[in-house]
């Protein structure tokens, strides 16, 4: 049976990759910071979820959502590290403080999630993670460089892992979206968003179940040759 986590679940992108998966099969533990939230979600699929509320950058709070997936389905067979926020802050401006905040959701929740589902796969032979990252990590983003400097060492962290783990049957990869029309890029300013919808190829931004697409795929047999890669579902942004 596949077993899925996904972090950050109980709103935009997370939420529909966890709504993806079920429709796909798989037992689904909904994480996220707002209890309300999560359990919300787990009720919207039904029987063949869970919720597990946390904060994915504390150690006892992601003890807690492995332990609660373990208990109610197994071992966590497919991670999806979603969680996350963002702040916009002129570079001389950025506070020490909202730096720390953006690599613990980020880089550190990944980090400690990924580290508490990794031995179970290993002794399994088998298990795949998926991380979120974003298009800015790529290309950075202006008053956005926490948030870019965040998402490009989720991308560098995929690369490694994925390097130490393939060959024992866990697959790494990362899906870095362009702009999806969630609350997350409701909190960037309109003429952020407005200068950003005029230079898209495609046209207009993503909608959540564009990424969860992606999400799934990775986690699919299909993708068995994905290995370290980062999928780009964003509008033509960017190309490479
Ligand atoms: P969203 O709708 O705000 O969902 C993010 C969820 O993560 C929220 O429910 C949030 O809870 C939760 N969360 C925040 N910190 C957490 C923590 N420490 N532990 C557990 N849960 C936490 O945003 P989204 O747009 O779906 O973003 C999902 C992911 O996609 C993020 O990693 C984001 O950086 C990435 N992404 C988004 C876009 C985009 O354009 N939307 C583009 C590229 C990448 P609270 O609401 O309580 O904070």
């Amino acid at each position: 049976m596949s077993v899925a986590i996904v972090t950050g679940a109980g709103s935009g992108i997370g939420r529909a990759i966890a709504h993806r998966l079920a429709e796909d099969g798989y037992r689904v533990t909904v994480n996220d910071l707002r209890a309300e939230a999560a359990e919300a979600v787990a009720a919207e699929i039904g029987k063949t979820a869970v919720a597990a509320a946390g904060n994915v950058s504390l150690e006892a709070d992601v003890g807690a959502i492995v332990g609660r997936c373990r208990d109610t389905f197994g071992a966590c067979t497919h991670l999806v590290n979603c969680a996350g926020h963002v702040h916009q802050a002129r570079f001389v401006d950025l506070e020490p403080a909202e730096w720390d905040r953006m690599f613990a959701v980020h880089v550190r929740g990944t980090f400690l999630m990924t580290r508490a589902v990794l031995p179970a796969m290993l002794a399994a032979k088998a298990g795949v993670i998926v991380n979120i990252a974003s298009q800015l990590g790529q290309i950075g983003g202006v008053e956005l460089v926490h948030y870019s400097a965040a998402k490009a060492a989720i991308i560098g962290m995929t690369k490694a892992l994925a390097r130490e783990v393939s060959v024992d049957g866990v697959r790494v990869n990362a899906v870095a979206p362009g702009p999806i029309n969630t609350p997350l890029v409701m909190a960037l300013s309109e003429e952020w968003r407005n200068a950003k919808a005029a230079g898209l190829p495609l046209g207009r931004f993503g909608e959540p179940h564009e990424v969860a697409a992606a999400v799934a795929f990775l986690c699919s047999p299909d993708a068995a040759l994905f290995v370290g890669q980062t999928l780009g579902p964003n509008s033509g942004d960017v190309m490479l």
